[in-house]
């Protein structure tokens, strides 16, 4: 069936390269350079660290310019690169190719399918946590579940049997934006939140009614944008997920205390641009944007 190119070495990238690795299925890396592929080279693989084992894969990789076509793209940047990263390869992309795009939020996806009119775009929102703990080392952190989808409809693909080879719990989804857009609702309703509050996410519970009325802004906003699904008891289950993760820092709060670009553009950004094309008055939600915007901005940190 092909081979999977895999466009970012980052905590998922890696996390899914050594998986289906691991099932022995055919992998390729697409690193971002040639001195990205000399680092890569030198560590000698990729690293998969869990609770009780560790184990290299030398996994192939590759820049962008090299020259093979390819079948199946899992893009695994963060949402702000896709698009441009994508660009660099769509010229080696077979007729009929498979994107499938792992970005948290929404707006990246849509930037890299109207840029691919050949590809079928297949959207993914996952529960998977991972991180880096050195180049080329990622740490298992949490097993979790990805949702995958087709926004424009079709049948599910025959290789997700080499997800279920690889280990990579998974599910088709038939209404895979809904999925985008609920993690998208409790992603505004908390992480920028923690942010501005300097807390943890349990440390919501002492803003409740801040929470709440960007709980019902939020659900207001989904009902516009036709997601009734996404939309229903949104505040209870940002109750939940805040009770659930009560001792964790959001990867917001985590990405601006290491001073990191954050995908604020594709999360809070794209509700309010969405409200606003819209004409749905979040006026809560515009000015925790704002607020956000300003301290990313005294900090050095791009706003986009
Ligand atoms: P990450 O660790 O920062 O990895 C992103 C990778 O993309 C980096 O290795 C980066 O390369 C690479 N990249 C960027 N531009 C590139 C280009 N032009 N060519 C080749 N590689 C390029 O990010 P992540 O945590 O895996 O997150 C990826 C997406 O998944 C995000 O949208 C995130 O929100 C979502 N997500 C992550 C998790 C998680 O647990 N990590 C869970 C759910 C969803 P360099 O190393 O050279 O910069």
């Amino acid at each position: 069936m092909g081979s999977w190119h895999i466009l970012g070495a980052g905590s998922l990238g890696s996390l899914w390269a050594t998986r289906l690795a691991q099932a022995g299925l055919p992998v390729q890396l697409i690193l971002r350079n040639r001195s990205r592929l000399e680092a890569y080279r030198q560590a000698g693989g990729l690293t998969l660290i869990e609770p009780h084992q560790q184990q290299l894969f030398p996994i192939p990789a590759q820049t962008p310019e090299e020259r093979a076509p390819i079948q199946r793209l899992l893009v695994a940047c963060k949402a702000y690169d896709a698009a441009p990263a994508v660009a660099q390869v769509a010229h080696r992309l077979l007729p009929g190719a498979e994107v499938l795009l792992l970005q948290n939020g929404l707006g990246s996806q849509d930037e890299v399918a109207a840029s691919l009119p050949q590809a079928r775009c297949i959207f993914a929102s996952s529960t998977e946590g991972a991180f880096l703990q050195a180049d080329f080392q990622v740490v298992y952190a949490g097993r979790g579940h990805t949702w995958l989808g087709d926004a424009a409809g079709g049948p599910a693909p025959a290789w997700l049997e080499q997800l279920s080879q690889a280990q990579i719990a998974h599910d088709w989804s038939l209404n895979i934006l809904s999925r985008l857009w609920r993690k998208l609702a409790i992603n505004c309703a908390i992480n920028p939140l923690t942010v501005l509050h300097d807390c943890r996410n349990g440390g919501l519970n002492d803003h409740a009614d801040e929470v709440a009325s960007l709980c019902e802004e939020l659900q207001r906003l989904l009902l516009h944008c036709k997601q009734p699904e996404a939309a229903h008891n949104l505040q209870d289950e940002v109750q939940r997920v805040i009770r659930a993760t009560a001792n964790n820092f959001s990867s917001m709060y985590q990405d601006v205390r290491q001073g990191r670009r954050t995908e604020v553009a594709y999360l809070l950004g794209y509700a309010c641009r969405q409200a606003d094309a819209l004409h749905v008055p979040v006026p809560q939600l515009q000015q925790v944007h704002e607020r956000i915007l300003t301290l990313l901005q005294s900090r050095g940190l791009p706003s986009h």
